[in-house]
């Protein structure tokens, strides 16, 4: 049981972060949620999480991430919990890839797990507990073409995780990533219809010829899957585990 601890799920409006905060609620443990979408998607998420807080801040914004993971402190009185889970995608050749669009995913999906944890680790060592989880990708570890920014991000937060769990690996603290596969989610089902267009076929077709040719179980992992691991990984049972990239990926690292 989480009774007793606080939680942030940043990106936790849609997806993977409203599942791994819905668990995080049902387990005991107060949550304030993050993320963009409209009035009713939010409500909906808050009345999911037991009517949680949501922060709307926007983790391009390096003010913002700070300012909200002092607001959940100081709205709980503690945080135990931090899940850097916020991420958005874009896929294009290289060199047609928009510079904007890598800034954004470089400071979206990388460097706001670093100005969240920053802002998160004082009390955390004050209060001699802390539980950290970014939520990478199986491209935290391994590439596909045309999504060089998301590749490069997703492999900062592995690196990034590491050098905290070093960091932290005395104070009671963890810091593990979870490198997803391919998840059921809006941002991954999103690439379908664009594959399918470009090389002519089927969606369906596209989702099982090029993505989830990657993921040798060929289905979609689900969001819940993903947020039982990540359960698991804020209990009592995972002390031991530190600095580690647990892939959740139906075989993908394997191949
Ligand atoms: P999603 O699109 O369903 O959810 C993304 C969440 O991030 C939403 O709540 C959105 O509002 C929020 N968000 C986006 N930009 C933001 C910003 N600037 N500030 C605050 N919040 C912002 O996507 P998802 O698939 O659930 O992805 C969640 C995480 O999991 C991402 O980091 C993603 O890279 C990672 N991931 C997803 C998959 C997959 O196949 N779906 C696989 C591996 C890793």
């Amino acid at each position: 049981t989480l009774e007793g601890q606080a939680a942030l799920v940043t990106g936790s409006t849609s997806g993977i972060g409203l599942a791994i905060a819905t668990f995080l609620h049902r387990a005991g443990a107060r949550v304030m949620l993050n993320g963009f979408g409209k009035p009713e998607e939010i409500a909906a998420a808050r009345a999911a999480v037991g009517d949680a807080p949501h922060s709307p801040a926007d983790m391009s914004k390096p003010a913002e991430v700070g300012a909200m993971v002092a607001n959940a402190e100081a709205q709980f009185g503690r945080l135990d919990i931090l899940v850097n889970n916020a991420g958005i995608q874009f896929v294009s050749p290289v060199e047609e890839f928009p510079p904007e669009k890598w800034d954004a995913i470089i400071a979206i999906n990388l460097s706001s797990n670093f100005h969240a944890i920053a802002a998160a680790l004082p009390g955390m060592k004050q209060r001699g507990h802390g539980r950290i989880i970014n939520v990478a990708s199986a491209h935290g570890l391994v590439a596909s073409p045309f999504k060089t920014a998301y590749v490069a991000a997703k492999h900062g937060v592995v690196g990034l995780t590491k050098s905290v769990a070093l960091e932290v690996a005395e104070e009671n603290i963890t810091c593990n990533a979870i490198c997803p596969g391919f998840v059921r989610t809006p941002l991954a089902e999103a690439q379908v219809k664009p594959l399918a267009e470009k090389h002519g076929i089927s969606e369906e077709a596209a989702l099982k010829d090029h993505l989830l040719a990657k993921q040798p179980s060929k289905r979609w992992i689900e969001v819940d899957e993903v947020a039982r691991m990540a359960l698991w990984l804020v209990g009592p049972d995972s002390g031991g585990v530190n600095g580690a990239a647990l892939s959740i990926d139906g075989g993908w690292l394997a191949a």
